[in-house]
């Protein structure tokens, strides 16, 4: 199946960006949705992959694309859309995040989210809202 042509624009966008001297990094964090740039700030070229780079990290079509040109991040992304948010997986993953979070079965029986370490039995995430699972977003992780 052909990509839609907003999605070879794209990434022809990315390429002829980063082929011509761009900030490979700061395209390689936008894909990934880590950044949120004031585009006032950009220049033309900036704004323009940086706007690609918006569609991508947000398209289905783009996803091997992405993959492709970015396996050690393609393992990264497979983890992380595990999670309701990006927030929620720094809160699990990172020690230093505050607040963290972290699954537990209280009593042994209960599924029960601790945040700080402490029971919290919180029911919803408190970034994006959703529903927290009743078990680990990821088994054997450190939120387990
Ligand atoms: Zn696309
Ligand atoms: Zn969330």
């Amino acid at each position: 199946m052909p990509l839609p042509p907003a999605c070879l624009s794209a990434q022809r966008c990315i390429d002829e960006f980063v082929r011509g001297g761009g900030d490979a990094d700061l395209i390689a964090a936008t894909l990934d949705g880590l950044l949120e740039l004031d585009e006032t700030q950009l220049g033309p070229a900036e704004a323009a992959a940086e706007l690609a780079a918006r569609h991508i990290a947000d398209c289905p079509h783009c996803r091997p694309w992405h993959d492709a040109r970015d396996p050690v991040r393609a393992a990264w992304r497979a983890r992380t859309a595990r999670y309701c948010c990006a927030a929620m997986f720094e809160a699990v993953n990172e020690p230093r995040a505050r607040p963290t979070f972290s699954f537990a079965l209280f009593r042994n029986e209960d599924p029960c989210w601790r945040i700080d370490g402490q029971w919290s039995f919180a029911r919803y995430c408190p970034w994006c809202g959703k529903l927290l699972p009743e078990r680990a977003f990821e088994p054997g992780s450190a939120g387990d």
